[in-house]
């Protein structure tokens, strides 16, 4: 009997998650009406008439129900940018009942997930803008911060954020190791699509490594909605300095072929209080998001949250399986997760049922007759597994 651990559950080609920061309790009023016009609001009026989130949902999440978010959050008062046009309104994401449902009702949700962003996002320091983990002289300064940012976390979700990104994608020599302390179980640390642009389109950049003696899961960065480069002066340029940006359809082919991870890259909004536009934003690229989800909703991919995708990897990371007889196997465990999910490629004629240490059944979640072999979802558990 031969048993062959997938690369990712249900033995999908790749894992898609859309990845949305600065989901923060945060509003720009650029015209100072009082209303949040297209763009403005950064998550400040909930799931409310012109916010952010009711923007996603009516023109992306409705369509693709199957889609999973995760949200990067600055859970602290939110400092995006320095200097500011027209009123902005703002606070911890527990400042106040509403704000506290709102984000906790994501949290909570099956297709969402808050994800860490910062206690604060970045400060102005000598008129310059600072993002947070490049702004803090030591390891403790860094490990406070993200101590004050948990402690909100746990007054509101009752737990721990599992992972997050620096603002930015900036860092100095204190981040990593503060996300390795704190606990973390992954972290965005780089925007890796530049990597691989400048790798000359290399596909293993976009391969989980892990960080830090905790293994924290480096998770990758892999599509930007705005990938997509119409124009003529900067396409030439580019050819001229060899560097070749896929089209989005051809780059999310090589990712499917490469089995590596979908994760795409968006910010919840549009225009900043300094006048800059963000970039990509929810708005200014939702048609690229809805034929994107259009073309995945024909491959075989696994939707899931960055924490999801992370477990999956600790999983087949950290496990060992050794054929026992023809209807048992052992497996042995040492990953971070707690009983994550694993799915396994066995060879058998009909579909079967896995019986797992602690007595729990699951049965072929695909059983391929003509090729004579079944894909099982598993619990991970140290022990003796037997096949029925
Ligand atoms: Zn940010």
């Amino acid at each position: 009997m031969k048993i062959v651990k997938a690369k990712w559950l249900n033995d999908a080609d790749s894992p898609v998650v859309l990845m949305v920061d600065d989901l923060n309790n945060l509003w720009f009023d650029i015209n100072r009406n009082g209303h949040p016009g297209l763009g403005e609001d950064w998550g400040f009026w909930r799931d409310l008439p012109g916010s952010s989130f009711a923007y996603l949902r009516n023109n992306l999440l409705n369509r693709y129900p199957k889609v999973k978010v995760t949200f990067f959050t600055v859970v602290g008062n939110p400092i995006i940018c320095k200097s500011k046009l027209g009123k902005e309104y703002k606070g911890a994401i527990n400042e106040n009942i509403k704000s506290i449902e709102f984000f906790r009702s994501i949290q909570h949700s099956n297709n969402f997930e808050i994800a860490f962003h910062g206690l604060h996002h970045g400060i102005v320091r000598n008129r310059d803008y600072v993002h947070e983990w490049s702004s803090f002289s030591t390891l403790e300064e860094a490990l406070g911060n993200i101590e004050q940012g948990q402690d909100i976390c746990k007054q509101i979700f009752g737990k721990r954020l599992k992972g997050g990104k620096y603002p930015g994608y900036t860092s100095n020599i204190y981040s990593d190791d503060s996300i390795d302390k704190a606990g973390f179980s992954w972290w965005c640390r780089e925007w890796t699509y530049r990597k691989f642009i400048n790798s000359g389109n290399d596909y293993s950049v976009f391969e989980m490594r892990s960080f830090g003696d905790n293994n924290v899961i480096d998770f990758p960065s892999t599509v930007s909605p705005s990938i997509i480069r119409n124009n003529v002066v900067l396409r030439c340029g580019r050819m001229i300095l060899r560097r070749h940006y896929p089209s989005l359809e051809s780059h999310l082919e090589a990712l499917l072929r490469n089995n590596k991870v979908i994760s795409i890259q968006e910010h919840s909004g549009a225009i900043r209080g300094d006048g800059m536009r963000q970039t990509p934003n929810i708005v200014d690229t939702m048609p690229i998001l809805q034929n994107t989800f259009s073309f995945l909703a024909g491959k075989n991919v696994w939707h899931a949250t960055c924490s999801e995708i992370a477990n999956y990897h600790i999983a087949f990371t950290y496990t060992h399986i050794k054929t026992i007889c023809v209807d048992s196997f052992s497996l042995t465990y040492s990953g971070r997760a707690e009983r994550p999910w694993l799915t396994l490629v066995i060879n058998k004629k009909k579909p079967i049922d896995i019986i797992s240490p602690s007595g729990k059944s699951n049965r072929s979640s695909k059983h391929h007759s003509r090729d004579n072999y079944s894909v099982v979802n598993i619990e991970v558990e140290n022990g003796l597994y037997q096949i029925r």
